[in-house]
């Protein structure tokens, strides 16, 4: 059975945006009309933005009488497909949301206090981790209540899409300047944007595949401290868990090294005692690997630099590739880095 009251996405919005706004069109709170009209497919405790099952999908078209491209198209799974994945299958760049029962612990929701007035929606690109500001409205997304600065959960908001779940207060409030520049943080995100959109990006007047780009500012944000600082031994700053605060200075720090790139990024390596060691855990895209390659070597007091196939990260990627005994080739080389 087709719903009664038949509704439009709109353009960019997340499906659990529309799965609500479809609940408040019927007069029923978001758990009822989706225990209803899905019975048995788990809605509410899972972050079906991120990874709806294909079953809920086929049924809300159904249901809402779309085609399936459209309700795919509402969730993050193009977006997922460019922003890469790691081992443990989390979803870089794509904020959590701390999915617990049916609360939200994480602050990955974030909003436009001035967009919700305009039209109560929640927009995809609120949940991506470089996207910290609205290009429209040029103001600063928040990522929560600005009275209780509880996260947002908009299954659980009864009235309206403008008022907090929790203390039931306008989220349309602004919350504190930030002391951040505004155009600044514009352009840093803008980057990332077009590179989604693009499915390319330049640096460095050369032109690269967005993943690559994507995997490899994950590498240099794991030597970026919120503090601004880089360097091997510092806390690395898990972009998708963080506030939007911290994310926005991430972004900055990104910028500075990748605008005078590869410059910006080698004097920064120098000053903090980055060698190629720092970097054997990760996989690196060429843009990057190329520059890391004419890092010093690590652990070698001359410092000498060992380029091209002979560096430690090429020799792993190779031992890698090879397959087989790969880990013990792998032990091996960084156990004679270690003892040179
Ligand atoms: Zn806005
Ligand atoms: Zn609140």
């Amino acid at each position: 059975m087709r719903w009664p009251f038949p509704l439009v996405p709109q353009v960019d919005e997340l499906l659990s945006s529309f799965l609500v706004r479809a609940s408040h069109l019927h007069g029923l709170a978001p758990y009822r009309f989706c225990a209803y009209h899905f019975p048995n497919i788990p809605i509410w405790n899972r972050d079906i933005d991120r990874s709806a099952p294909d079953a809920l999908l086929i049924a809300i078209a159904e249901k809402a009488d779309l085609p399936w491209e459209q309700v795919v198209g509402m969730t993050l799974r193009s977006a997922a497909t460019t922003l890469g994945s790691d081992v443990e299958g989390n979803s870089p760049w794509i904020n959590a949301v701390g999915v617990y029962h049916r609360l939200r612990r994480r602050w990955g929701q974030q909003y436009c206090p001035a967009c919700l007035i305009e039209h109560p929606v929640f927009y995809r690109s609120w949940r991506l981790s470089f996207v910290v500001t609205c290009r429209r409205h040029q103001v600063r997304l928040q990522d929560a209540c600005p009275h209780c600065d509880v996260p947002l959960a908009i299954h659980r908001q009864q009235l309206s899409a403008c008022l907090c779940h929790a203390c039931s207060l306008p989220l349309s409030r602004k919350a504190a300047d930030s002391p951040l520049s505004a155009r600044a943080l514009w352009l840093a995100q803008s980057r990332w944007e077009h590179a989604l959109t693009d499915n390319h990006a330049m640096i460095s007047r050369a032109r690269i595949p967005a993943q690559a780009l994507f995997q490899g500012a994950r590498v240099l944000m794991n030597l970026i401290k919120p503090s601004g600082s880089i360097g091997p031994k510092t806390h690395s700053v898990t972009m998708e868990l963080a506030r939007v605060e911290k994310r926005a200075e991430v972004l900055l720090h990104l910028e500075r090294l990748i605008e005078q790139w590869p410059d910006g990024f080698s004097a920064a390596a120098r000053q903090r005692h980055l060698t190629q060691r720092s970097f054997v855990r990760w996989s690196l895209p060429d843009w990057l690997g190329t520059v890391v390659d004419q890092l010093p070597r690590g652990n070698s007091r001359a410092g000498a630099a060992h380029r091209g196939t002979n560096s430690i990260r090429a020799r792993l990627e190779a031992s890698r590739r090879q397959g087989g005994a790969w880990r013990t080739a792998r032990a091996e080389l960084l156990w004679r880095a270690a003892n040179p």
